[in-house]
């Protein structure tokens, strides 16, 4: 098979939904694919079953998909490699355990988990760091027979080197060494059959022939440790490029992969699935998510995907770690918003106002599109924006009809003369203004003191899109019957102190 061909994978575990920093993993091994007309597979490690979370795997890859972030091989996709779940792939883990044993780089082990909690526990005691005691590495023929006659299923562990260095080259970290007096005779195969991750880990890499790891940096340890087990398998290592890590947006700390709510009450998505239901577009996040760590000039941050896998390589990866600025997102998203075409913006926003409870058809979507295209940054801005299109507004504060420099009275009045005007003016945009305009002048009033209880009484808001498109939309007979309802609240509150 050709060897100068790009694979890459993203290689995640099914234990929770796909979070901000694993969609960037995934992002960069599919962009450094694109770029080098490569493949990118997705392979689920999916051995640990303690942790296993039934739903996490459909999270995954619609969270993927939703992205644009779409894999050559693996789950759905098929492909030459497969199976792409680790879960499917055991005779092959312990095939190459046994193949290490027989080879003398790997022994079994019967310890029971009562002496290694005593093993550990002692070394606690002496302060030692922890670390299996290679108690089983030089049994004799007749101590594992008798082991193997008493029933014990044993665990394969790995023959670590006890002294010398071990050293791999990072593309994006440099050369990384450790001293081998550091690292345990981990283990590869459990009793039960199932490979650790590090064993199934470079199993796969090695037969899907990856070329290049991209992955967190929280895996830089486990790197070593993965050059001995190539060595002892006589398999060359692919390239590494540990990613940097990602911190949250103050800069100070990793970013957390739980939602957090700040004390002025802003929530924070972190999980693909939090970020989609907040209402920012796919095309904003993969776009932002591309810039988490690499750039593509110094000065260019809207890019199109093709622009970004044209440039888009290793050595441009900052090794420093990224912030993730959640006002650059929220910005970013703006700008892709107002980039749309307003009959697609429409489609997107249709299914979020629904949830919210409103049922918009699409025609009178694409009417208000344009009124709020310039004010929102993401989908969901637009309920708010637009609720009022769909269900009459209730329940606001009759002290909100009253403007600044208003009276009860005077807003009463401003009230009567719009009813009055509306029965007859034009209800389109340019007509709507030209007579309440001129209504305003009539009563002697300032435009804004004049427009402020009609805003209040069609929107329930005292801020709303742009008061003339949004009248033309409602239309007479819902703002007509509106007025009346605000005209009749504010006689009832019949406030005496304007506030
Ligand atoms: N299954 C590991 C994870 O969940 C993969 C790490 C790697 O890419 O080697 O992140």
């Amino acid at each position: 098979m050709a060897s100068n061909i790009v694979r890459v994978r993203f290689a995640p575990s099914p234990t929770g939904y796909l979070h901000a920093g694993g969609a960037r993993t995934a992002l960069f091994n599919f962009l450094f694919a694109r770029h080098h007309g490569g493949s990118f597979i997705l392979r689920i490690e999916d051995t640990d079953r303690t942790r296993y979370q039934s739903d996490a795997l459909a999270d995954i890859m619609d969270s993927l998909r939703w992205l644009g972030i779409l894999w050559d091989e693996g789950p759905e996709v098929g492909g030459p490699y497969g199976p792409y779940f680790q879960s499917e792939r055991l005779h092959l883990y312990k095939h190459y355990a046994e193949e290490l044993v027989r080879m003398g780089a790997a022994y079994r082990c019967y310890c029971s988990p009562e002496r290694l909690e005593a093993m550990r526990q002692e070394q606690a005691a002496r302060g030692e760091s922890p670390g299996y005691d290679r108690h089983c590495r030089h049994l004799t023929a007749k101590q594992i027979a008798d082991y193997e006659a008493q029933g014990i299923v044993p665990v394969i562990r790995l023959m670590s080197p006890l002294e010398g260095e071990t050293s791999f080259h990072d593309v994006i970290r440099g050369t990384i060494t450790v001293d081998n007096r550091t690292l345990d005779d981990m283990v590869l195969l459990k009793s039960d059959g199932y490979p650790t991750y590090h064993l199934a880990n470079v199993v796969d890499d090695h037969l899907m022939e990856i070329t290049h790891i991209m992955r967190a940096d929280e895996w830089i340890p486990s790197t070593p440790r993965h050059q001995i087990l190539y060595k002892a398998l006589g398999w060359t290592p692919p390239i590494y490029a540990h990613l940097p890590v990602i911190l949250d947006p103050s800069g100070k700390g990793k970013m957390s992969k739980r939602k957090k709510r700040t004390p002025d009450g802003r929530e924070f998505p972190v999980l693909i699935r939090e970020f989609r239901a907040a209402g920012y577009l796919p095309e904003a996040m993969f776009n932002f998510l591309a810039l988490v760590g690499w750039s593509y000039d110094d000065k260019t941050d809207i890019l199109t995907p093709e622009q970004i896998i044209a440039r888009f390589d290793l050595p441009a990866v900052n090794a420093a770690p990224a912030a993730f600025s959640y006002d650059k997102l929220d910005w970013m998203n703006g700008v892709y918003i107002r980039a749309l075409p307003a009959a697609d913006l429409a489609r997107r926003i249709q299914p979020v106002l629904a949830q919210a409870g409103h049922d918009a058809d699409l025609p009178t979507l694409e009417r208000i599109v344009p009124l709020i295209q310039e004010r929102i940054k993401t989908l969901n801005d637009a309920v708010e924006m637009t609720d009022f299109f769909f269900a009459d507004p209730q329940g606001y504060d009759p002290h909100l009809l009253i403007g600044k420099k208003m009276t009860p009275e005077a807003t009463l009045e401003a009230l009567r003369r719009a009813l009055d005007v509306l029965q007859t003016a034009d209800f389109t945009e340019a007509g709507l203004e030209q007579s309440l305009r001129a209504a305003a002048e009539s009563l002697g009033m300032k435009p804004g003191d004049f427009f402020t209880p009609i805003r209040v009484a069609v929107t329930g808001k005292t801020v709303s899109p742009p008061l003339f498109g949004t009248l033309a939309i409602l239309g007479r007979d819902r703002v007509l019957r509106r007025l009346e309802h605000a005209s009749r609240l504010l006689s009832e509150a019949n406030p005496t102190t304007p506030n």
